[in-house]
């Protein structure tokens, strides 16, 4: 059972442009995380933190923009597998069946690299773990 919709070359050309966007919005996130942390971090060092109570907020602001940042690099590459899928034609194919992902889950993740049923499969090897 696989009644999935296939991918259309127009839809390809869209998903082209969603990724192509999507990362030009990653990468100016990316850019802002840095500018964030790094004020965050001056702060710190200059001593225009004061009390180590404010120090202790801007070392969790610190952290928080290093995990947003790890995050955002995860999903830029995960963008450029993508892009790189949609260069050699095999985007909307399962990696791991070689099935049609699917349109509409696509539509929801572009970077969507497995059909839902081997997604599914996927997370529940990884819960037993
Ligand atoms: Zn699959």
């Amino acid at each position: 059972m696989n009644n999935v919709e296939p991918l259309f070359a127009r839809d390809l050309d869209d998903f082209e442009r969603i990724l192509q966007a999507e990362k030009r919005m990653l990468r100016t996130r990316l850019k802002e995380m840095r500018t964030g942390s790094d004020e965050a971090r001056a702060a710190i060092h200059d001593g225009q933190v004061s009390d180590t109570k404010d120090e202790s907020s801007f070392k969790q602001l610190s952290d928080t923009y290093m995990a947003e940042t790890a995050r955002l690099i995860v999903e830029l590459a995960k963008v450029d597998v993508a892009l790189t899928r949609v260069a050699t034609g095999s985007y909307g194919t399962c990696e791991r069946c070689g099935r049609d992902i699917g349109l509409e889950r696509l539509t929801s993740q572009p970077t969507a690299d497995r059909c839902l049923p081997c997604q599914m499969l996927r997370e529940s090897q990884r819960a037993k773990k």
